[in-house]
């Protein structure tokens, strides 16, 4: 049994809040296994930053800061990753279920022959095994999982884990790693196109649409009216799948996992599947034509009616007392 490496994520040098919840259950973790928490970053000017991490609860922190790794490239992660994991044995590696995450963590695994568990709720020791948790059928039932195979290899889901308190005291090892494979083939990233970021997790107000929605263009209401309660616009699956708006703002079981103060899903069903993500909310306002709808068992307040009547009416009331202003 040994160290448990988190893979920090950030973007353009802000370190995304999940690293600090990884950093926090490794800790846990890495006292039963009697190792010690490993932390890995890559970028362009993250040494700058590595010490965040140590204030969060690693005890080493190995840095590839280089002009190479100025954008995520996924390949060149995934094989200075695996070239550390290698030389320092490591048996557990966390990672954030977040699109980079889940993007980099598979690529780890196949090149390690190893398994991989995804979208965990949660990682424990027992009896000296590690075991994670996630939901599995749909959420249905919650799987314990162990896997054989060394290293065990885990994505775990933003905001269920809590972090340490952010101690500037504490103290770490930081070694700056040359950068190996930098002519790595295959992926050459020649730019980024900044679109708006969304961190839908961490949003207080949520206005989401499903395929009660008739038509595309018919989003710009969807997005008026969360913009006139200062919220972010969610959506269901099949909404996504047909392109209407990017898989940033998907909710439920494959998508993100939400806990806003209010959430209103407008023409969507409730399926187990976007229930996983959202039957955390404090307060739920649904508005479908179907009063037998599944998602009215998780409302707070029901309202049977038809949302291209009840939408326009609220974007007039609220711009008639202002807004998220008023
Ligand atoms: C492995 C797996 C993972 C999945 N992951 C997710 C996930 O992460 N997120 C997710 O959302 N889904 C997910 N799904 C899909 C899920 O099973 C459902 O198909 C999906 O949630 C249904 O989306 P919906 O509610 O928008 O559509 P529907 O189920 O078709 O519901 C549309 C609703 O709109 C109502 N409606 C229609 N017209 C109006 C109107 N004018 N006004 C008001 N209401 C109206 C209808 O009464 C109906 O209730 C997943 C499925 C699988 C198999």
């Amino acid at each position: 049994m040994g160290d448990v490496l988190v893979v920090a994520e950030h973007e353009e040098n802000r370190i995304h809040p999940i690293t600090f919840e990884l950093l926090g259950k490794a800790n846990e973790l890495s006292k039963k296994l009697n190792g010690k928490v490993r932390a890995v970053i890559l970028g362009r000017g993250v040494r700058d930053i590595a010490n965040e991490l140590v204030y969060y609860g690693a005890d080493t922190v190995h840095v590839y800061d280089n002009e190479s790794l100025r954008f995520f490239n996924v390949l060149l992660y995934k094989e200075n990753i695996v070239s550390l994991i290698k030389k320092f044995s490591l048996d557990l590696v966390l990672i954030g279920a977040t699109n980079k995450g889940r993007s980099l963590a598979p690529r780890i695994a196949a090149s390690l022959k190893t398994g991989l568990t995804a979208d965990c709720i949660d990682i424990f020791v027992e009896k000296g095994k590690i075991i994670q948790v996630r939901p599995a059928f749909t959420g249905n039932i919650i799987a314990h999982i162990y896997t054989k195979t060394r290293p065990v290899l885990t994505t775990i889901r933003y905001r269920v884990m809590k972090p340490l308190k952010k101690d500037e005291k504490r103290k770490g090892e930081i070694i700056v790693e040359d950068l190996k494979f930098s002519n790595s083939k295959g992926l050459k990233v020649l730019g980024k196109i900044r679109d708006k970021e969304v961190r839908i997790s961490d949003a207080d107000i949520i206005v989401s649409f499903g395929r009660g929605v008739k038509r595309r263009d018919d989003i710009k209401m969807i997005k008026e009216l969360a913009d006139l309660l200062g919220g972010v616009v969610g959506a269901s699956r099949p909404v996504v799948d047909e392109g209407w708006i990017s898989k940033d703002h998907q909710i439920g079981f494959s998508g993100n996992t939400v806990r806003p103060r209010l959430y209103m899903a407008f023409g969507i069903s409730g399926s187990p599947q976007h229930l996983a993500g959202m039957k955390d909310s404090e307060i739920v306002i649904a508005v479908n034509i179907d009063s037998s709808a599944p998602i009215f068992r998780y409302s707070d307040y029901c309202i049977v009616a038809d949302l291209y009547h009840v939408i326009p009416n609220l974007i007039r009331r609220l711009k008639k007392i202002g807004g998220s202003n008023g």
